[in-house]
């Protein structure tokens, strides 16, 4: 008899949530864990089996696909993944993944993932073409998951150049970095967090969160009068250190599961078998509470780490403790039960 389907995921992001999830559904849980980290992980009781490995990347390699093959594991991604390979070599993976592994592509590439977006009908800021369009406040970018280190504000093609010339003497950036600009969306932030289900066929909003970033957030605590003065980095940087629990006024949840169905629905045409499993909207609401969405996770976010209990709205929907990586593990529970693991993994 094949051995019952268990889940393996990455050992850093969300993996503690995904594991105790998948334990908590009665699945076995495999970690591939670096070994500078087995320490740390070996705290937690409901992790049943560890791959150890000197660099994530032997993930791709035979030894470790054969043991998470015997293990029968489905691999979660997270942002880990995404950060530490290329599209090609994810997409390689001969293990079942979790969702679509396919649409992971458009989330590392930026022009695939506007395209997305605006298929999605989603409000955007927009694009700015070169450095000498700068017209006002812009966000620079870098390519990639790089969780927001090294992106700059900038006022002008001028100030555009002097801030990237500091990245990259401090070797932040290197110098043939190509760089994304978009304009400044400025708003209340919210990272929409949904889960598209193929077994129900439906969408399910989650809950939202905001990210806390340094030191862009230290640099609201300083007096416009002390920043002009001097002292205070001029090129703050968007690095994701922590998120806490924002709950959406109530009136603004229908677009919000209207902007998930669209961009499950655009999914669908452009990447099949489309957006199943987690995924996140991130961007701002304005003033008049207009939605701009400046980007999109193919995946689950570390965000959903608040909700290791359940959120609120899932607490509505399930009425008992659902975190995110419980959420999945019972999709793969109930599809393999139903002998349906192909409708949710790639
Ligand atoms: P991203 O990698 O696009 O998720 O961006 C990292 C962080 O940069 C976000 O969490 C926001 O704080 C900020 N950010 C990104 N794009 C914009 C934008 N267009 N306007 C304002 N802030 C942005």
């Amino acid at each position: 008899m094949a051995e019952p389907v268990s889940v393996a995921t990455l050992g850093s992001h969300c993996a503690l949530q995904v594991l105790k999830g998948a334990s908590d559904e009665g699945l076995r849980t495999v970690l591939v864990c670096e070994k500078r980290r087995e320490r740390l992980y070996k705290r937690f009781p409901f992790i049943d089996d560890m791959i150890t490995v000197d660099s994530f990347r032997e993930i791709l390699a035979e030894p470790c696909q054969d043991r998470l093959r015997e293990s029968n594991a489905v691999l979660i991604p997270h942002g880990t993944l995404i950060a530490q390979m290329n599209s090609d070599e994810i997409e390689s993976i001969r293990t079942p993944v979790f969702g679509n592994k396919w649409i992971l592509r458009w989330e590392s590439d930026r022009s695939m993932k506007e395209e997305l977006m605006r298929r999605a009908d989603l409000r955007m800021p927009d694009p700015i073409a070169t450095p000498e369009d700068i017209d006002g406040a812009a966000i620079v970018k870098r390519q990639g998951a790089a969780g927001g280190k090294g992106y700059f504000i900038a006022a002008s093609a001028d100030d555009y150049s002097a801030k990237r010339d500091t990245l990259v003497k401090s070797g932040t950036i290197s110098a043939d970095e190509p760089l994304y600009i978009q304009r400044y969306a400025s708003g209340v932030l919210a990272y929409l967090q949904f889960f598209y289900s193929p077994l129900r066929g439906d969408i399910e909003f989650f809950g939202a969160d905001q990210r806390h970033e340094s030191d862009i957030e230290g640099l609201a605590r300083v007096p416009a009068k002390e920043q002009l003065a001097g002292g205070v980095s001029d090129v703050p940087s968007f690095n994701v250190i922590g998120n806490t629990p924002i709950v959406l006024r109530e009136s603004l949840l229908e677009e919000a599961y209207a902007m998930g169905e669209r961009f499950v629905s655009a999914s669908r045409d452009a990447v099949p078998p489309g957006m199943n499993g987690p995924f996140c909207i991130e961007g701002v609401y304005d003033e008049d509470a207009k939605f701009t969405a400046f980007e999109f996770s193919a995946r689950i976010v570390a965000g959903t780490n608040i909700y290791m209990d359940g959120s609120p709205y899932y607490s509505l929907l399930y009425g008992e403790p659902m975190s995110m990586g419980r959420r999945i593990a019972r999709e793969i529970r109930q599809a393999s039960e139903a002998g349906r693991l192909g409708d949710v993994t790639t």
